[in-house]
């Protein structure tokens, strides 16, 4: 009998839920979806699902519905938001190489031991610059969890030098409340993947004040900014992402995170969990095994039939240390040996004691100990 594979890289891209599969089957079957420029009744109705989604983000965004932008993902509003704006341009350390690659001449602020912006280096970085800077960070790291909880200070300073926020909020979705701070920062990218929606599909909030150059030439699609029949399904599936996303608090899924790792601390006390005392998304955990490659975690937890990533999804396959956990100062070792479990609502404890047991398989195997005896009451049974 094949055993159930898990899955714990929701952080990397997440199943399409039952409800956004039904959306898409109904949009697949509706005989009235055209091309959402056209004036007939068809291409009427088409427009309308389009903008009725629009006006799903911009409420959740608390903007207006002229601000939204539908994009390929949070990447392509990236690259478009950092290249169209022609000021200087600062960027978080520890941020995606979505937001840190498009300008090679981007100011990098450091984050602090914790995960935060180190708020000096962005205060002296500011004040060196002769122009107001987009000034570009994340919600809440895909890498570690961490959520940014500097982000007012960040917004009130870079607004008081008269610079723009970009907020990369692609990992706060679902998963907390959206803090209110990001409401204040300029542009938002967020992507439907990451949400339960299809690849393929994201947005960003472009504010009308902000002269940007267009993305794509070509019709009048997306505020001119975009060109091009825009990606009916899935803008579809996008919306029927977004109004099943999951209720807050998300405790239960808080408990069972925590419940892993106060495991693993029993069975192995060197390790370290990144963030661990610190404001973390509920649903990830980013642990390091000392002196054990992440990808050599990968390979094993992939062949006992659960995935979990090594660092960022978008670089796996790269046999280097985390980025993210080097921004953070954590030595060549700690950056190279970590593993990110990323769960989702599903995730039970009986799930995390197979998970905790592969874990500590390696564990025993790589780092030479001995499991615990059984008459702990952490004892873990195999
Ligand atoms: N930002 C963060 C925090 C992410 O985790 C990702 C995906 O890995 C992206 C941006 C890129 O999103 P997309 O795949 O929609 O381009």
């Amino acid at each position: 009998m094949s055993l159930l594979r898990l899955y714990a890289d929701h952080n990397a891209t997440t199943p399409l839920s039952a409800f956004v599969k039904k959306a898409l089957t109904e949009g697949l079957d509706d005989v009235l979806l055209a091309n959402a420029s056209s004036v007939h009744a068809h291409g009427r109705h088409t427009r309308q699902i389009i903008e009725k989604v629009r006006k799903t983000i911009a409420d959740i965004l608390n903007t207006s519905s002229k601000n939204i932008v539908f994009t390929s993902g949070a990447s392509e509003a990236a690259s478009w938001i950092l290249k169209g704006f022609s000021g200087p341009v600062c960027v978080a350390n520890d941020a995606h190489d979505c937001l840190k690659n498009p300008r090679k001449d981007a100011h990098i602020i450091s984050m602090d031991a914790h995960g935060l912006l180190d708020m000096h280096h962005l205060d002296k970085t500011l004040d060196n610059l002769d122009k107001p800077a987009l000034v570009a960070v994340m919600a809440a790291n895909n890498e570690t969890g961490i959520i940014q909880t500097h982000l007012h200070s960040i917004v009130q300073r870079v607004h008081e030098k008269g610079g723009l926020v970009l907020c990369d909020a692609v990992q706060v979705f679902g998963k907390i409340p959206l803090p209110q701070a990001l409401f204040s920062c300029d542009f938002i990218i967020g992507s439907g993947h990451k949400i339960a929606a299809p690849s393929g599909i994201g947005f960003a909030k472009i504010p009308s004040r902000v002269p940007l150059e267009k993305l794509i030439h070509g019709g009048g699609q997306e505020r001119s900014f975009r060109g091009g029949s825009e990606n009916i399904l899935g803008i579809i599936g996008l919306g029927a992402a977004l109004n099943t996303l999951s209720p807050f608090p998300n405790t239960s899924l808080e408990t069972v995170r925590n419940y892993f790792e106060e495991k693993l601390q029993i069975l192995a006390p060197d390790i370290k969990i990144i963030g661990q005392k610190h404001i973390r998304l509920p649903n990830t955990s980013c642990v390091v095994m000392p002196h054990v490659k992440g990808e050599i975690q990968v390979m094993h937890f992939d062949l006992n039939h659960i995935s979990v990533s090594a660092g960022s999804a978008c670089s796996s396959g790269k046999v280097s240390a985390s980025p993210v956990l080097k921004a953070m100062n954590l030595s060549d070792m700690e950056a190279s040996c970590a593993a990110r479990f990323s769960f989702s609502q599903e995730w039970n404890s009986d799930h995390m004691d197979r998970l905790i047991s592969v874990w500590q398989d390696l564990y025993v195997k790589k780092c030479n100990r001995a499991p615990p005896s059984s008459k702990s009451p952490y004892a873990l049974t195999y």
